[in-house]
């Protein structure tokens, strides 16, 4: 790949960032837990629904010190309502090792904490210790593969080696900067969805799709595969004034609170007092939901039992289950 482009275009992305960027909460800190905290939330998820969850968190839990010694249904209610809980389980026992000894200050230390992969590693050792270490994910490599009209699929992982391999090759001292500045330019003016905004791109005058008027057929994405859809029963099960939890076991939301649910047959709970369809859709499945807000014929022992007040305060369920959070009251 012609690696002059890309030097080309790290001066004008320096100053446009300078110029442009948002004040977001986590802009300025070079504290290396901070950046983990600030990255670890920004996985799969939008920076808006990042802001206010990341400043809470940190009042909670300022140090890595304060999250290890927390306890985990502390770190998932903290957590509640961002998704990707696994994310907050990684980041309690990344905790762990850092309270113990020391946060790392190498990519391969970073890269070896738990729930942390290539990008999280390069965002973290860039912005806090300023290395040249590239943090690639989708945002970064749909501006790339745009400005070489470069028609490997964004997704696959030679796209991600190659040009990862070329900003090595061309990182400038202000390691910090380019790699938020690569992330800012992905985010506010390459946009994923319809028509990148290069009337306001400093790479306008030499981007290859944009000077071939094509910024639409990039990246180019082979065809998606189809979620698995999995039909759910939902029980929001109800004695007196108390509602029944079940602690997920190994797979999709771990360790999480639920309402008892089934994918088969369900037992005879008691008495159906109401019914609701909702959805709700992961990466790869999504779950059709039918509810069913049930007088409970006794107390179930299986099940944990709490009031509506004392769910609220200590157990986080996931918003997969929101539709139908509303019946316990
Ligand atoms: S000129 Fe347009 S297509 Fe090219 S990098 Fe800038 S915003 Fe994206």
């Amino acid at each position: 790949m012609d690696r002059s482009l890309l030097e080309r275009a790290v001066a004008p992305l320096l100053e446009w960032y300078r110029l442009n960027k948002r004040e977001l909460p986590w802009r300025g800190t070079r504290d290396p837990y901070r950046v983990l905290v600030s990255e670890i939330m920004l996985q799969q998820t939008r920076v808006e629904a990042v802001k206010g969850y990341y400043t809470l968190f940190l009042e909670q839990f300022p140090t890595a010190a304060a999250l290890a010694a927390a306890s985990s249904d502390e770190v998932m209610k903290a957590w509640q309502g961002l998704g990707y809980y696994s994310r907050a389980r990684n980041l309690q026992n990344a905790a762990k090792i850092i309270a113990a000894e020391g946060f790392p200050s190498t990519f391969e230390g970073v890269r070896a904490l738990p729930g942390v992969g290539d990008y999280t590693a390069g965002a973290v050792c860039s912005i806090a210790y300023n290395l040249p270490c590239p943090a690639v994910d989708g945002n970064v490599l749909r501006i790339l593969t745009r400005l070489y009209a470069d028609g490997s699929d964004p997704d696959g992982p030679a796209a991600r080696a190659s040009f990862s391999a070329l900003l090595k090759e061309v990182y400038p001292p202000e390691a910090g900067d380019f790699c938020q500045a690569l992330m800012e330019l992905g985010a506010i003016v390459c946009l994923p969805n319809g028509a990148p905004l290069c009337g306001s791109c400093p790479w306008q005058s030499f981007c290859r799709v944009h000077l071939a008027g094509e910024e639409e057929k990039y990246p180019v994405r082979p065809p998606k595969k189809a979620r698995k859809r999995v039909e759910l029963k939902v029980f929001v099960l109800k004695c007196g004034d108390e509602y029944a939890l079940n602690k997920r076991g190994k797979g999709l939301l771990a360790g999480l609170w639920e309402f008892p649910n089934f994918e088969g047959e369900a037992p005879d709970f008691g008495k159906i007092l109401a019914k609701k369809r909702a959805k709700y859709i992961f990466t790869h499945v999504e779950w059709q939901m039918t509810g069913y807000l049930t007088e409970a014929k006794e107390k179930f022992p299986q099940y944990v039992w709490a009031t509506a007040e004392e769910i609220e305060k200590n157990y986080a369920i996931p918003s997969a289950f929101k539709a139908f959070s509303e019946w316990v009251k």
